[in-house]
């Protein structure tokens, strides 16, 4: 009996341990698949080191404040709360290293070979880690994302998301740039922690592409905690000392500029366009519904394909792909009506279409809305609004799209975004018992349209 040697090293090279890369990795070991990953920094990419988890962590730090302001007006006496950064800071470190070591495990009890260090791409069956060549029948490019910072004088002054996990201190007065998730979540936390907070955006409005009452909402609400929005400004020069004069020619010192102006894809030095890989116009690798790339065996997924940049959609693709590659079963994501949430104070979360975006389709819409103060704050001076809104069509009475602002958005329009998902109806909503007292009740207890 004669056996024949593999033609390659290994079936699967995935380049980047993140969020994307790690699950695809396992998942094809799982099926049975060699696979090898390089990655050069630590194991669970932007979201498990510098993004979700430990933001989640200081959003949990920050919203101690209000816990704290209105536990009096349910009797308790609290002493003059002190904030300790160095304590947060250290906490997390030893969360996020537990959270390295679990991803590396995962990993390695999986059989897969972990290569450290930076990957290039020779050809559309080779890679180059450390000066050593290794041969794939596939590739997997999952090497995300990384800040990118306006070109204005003076921005090696400001940090990005990369380094404010890790700051020394905690600044007494921080500018915050930006208008997405990562200014409203950080300007969230900055205020709760007790930091002067001014968030300057260029446009007119928070989170472009959200639903606009959302936006404008959430703008009145991180107000009212005290954080500074300044709208339509830009900062246009930094000087040493952190001196900011913005575009309008308003001028602040502070201790801290944070720019949350975007993330670009990590696609430099890979040797992408040399193996044949396009990239379009952001520099995102082109990938088809099975997250193929232009090159047969080169295929990526995660926030380098700038298709929508969260991590379960990421890990998703993944997931997909291991079932594409290694089970015989091509499967294409299904991108639409992906929920997310904001973890800014207050939260913001949807799913489905924006009012605008469904005004845009054809047909009549039907908008249920409703604005309360919560239970919760009831007892307190608090002028805090919980917000649902429900988009549906006229005809079919399908709801096209829900969207919250207030405590545990995220946690609420999870259990909606299934029925969303399933294409549920607003009678059926409305056939759906609340559970009271609750806020996520008024998502299945609006029965009036607001408009049409
Ligand atoms: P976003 O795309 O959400 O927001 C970027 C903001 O920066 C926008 O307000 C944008 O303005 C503004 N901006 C872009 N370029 C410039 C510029 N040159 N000068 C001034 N302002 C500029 O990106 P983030 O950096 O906040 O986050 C990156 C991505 O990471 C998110 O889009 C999301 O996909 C993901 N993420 C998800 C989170 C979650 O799920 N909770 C949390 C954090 C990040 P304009 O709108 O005018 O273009």
């Amino acid at each position: 009996m004669s056996t024949s040697l593999p033609r390659y090293d290994c079936d699967l090279f995935t380049i980047g341990g993140g969020s994307g890369g790690v699950r695809a990795s396992r998942v094809s070991a799982g099926y049975g698949a060699r696979v090898a990953i390089a990655e050069s920094g630590r194991f669970g990419g932007t979201c498990v080191n510098v993004g979700c988890i430990p933001k989640k962590l200081f959003s949990f730090a920050a919203h101690f404040r209000e816990d704290f302001r209105i536990a009096a007006s349910f009797g308790w006496t609290v002493g003059e709360p002190r904030f300790d950064w160095a304590t947060l800071v250290a906490n997390k470190d030893r969360e996020i290293a537990r959270l390295n070591g679990v991803y590396e495990r995962l990993l390695t009890n999986a059989g897969v070979a972990i290569h450290r260090g930076r990957a290039r791409i020779v050809d559309p069956h080779t890679v180059e880690v450390e000066g050593r060549s290794i041969t794939a029948r596939h590739l997997l490019v999952a090497t995300g994302s990384w800040p990118q910072v306006p070109a204005i004088p003076g921005r090696e002054l400001a940090v990005t998301s990369n380094e404010i996990f890790a700051l020394g201190q905690l600044p007494r007065r921080a500018l915050v740039v930006g208008g997405g998730y990562i200014a409203v979540e950080f300007a969230s936390i900055f205020a709760g922690l007790g930091v002067a907070t001014t968030l300057a955006y260029r446009g007119a409005r928070l989170l472009r592409g959200f639903d606009a009452e959302l936006g404008e909402r959430l703008a009145a609400e991180m107000a009212q905690n005290g954080v500074t929005i300044r709208l339509r400004a830009n900062p246009a020069m930094i000087a040493p000392g952190l001196r900011v004069t913005f575009d309008d020619g308003a001028t602040g010192e502070y201790d801290l500029v944070l720019f949350a102006t975007g993330r670009k894809p990590n696609t430099a030095g890979l040797g992408l366009e040399a193996a044949g890989v396009t990239l379009d116009g952001a520099g995102a690798i082109g990938v088809d519904a099975l997250s193929r790339s232009a090159v047969e065996s080169i295929w990526a997924i995660g926030d380098v394909t700038n298709r929508l940049n969260l991590t379960p959609v990421a890990t998703a693709e993944a997931m997909a792909l291991a079932r594409t590659l290694f089970r015989g079963e091509p499967t294409p994501v299904d991108h639409a009506n992906v929920p997310t949430a904001i973890f800014s104070d207050p939260n913001v979360a949807t799913v489905g279409l924006s009012e605008e975006a469904a005004r845009a389709r054809e047909g009549g819409l039907q908008i249920f809305k409703t604005s309360f103060r919560s239970l919760r704050d009831s007892l307190s001076a608090s002028e805090h609004r919980t917000f649902m809104k429900l988009v549906v069509d006229a005809k079919t009475q399908r709801v096209l799209g829900a969207h919250m602002i207030g405590p545990d958005a995220g946690e609420i329009i999870q259990g909606v975004a299934i029925a969303v998902k399933m294409g549920a109806t607003k009678p059926q909503f409305d056939a759906t018992i609340g559970i009271h007292p609750t806020a996520a009740e008024e998502f299945v207890t609006m029965r009036e349209p607001a408009s049409a």
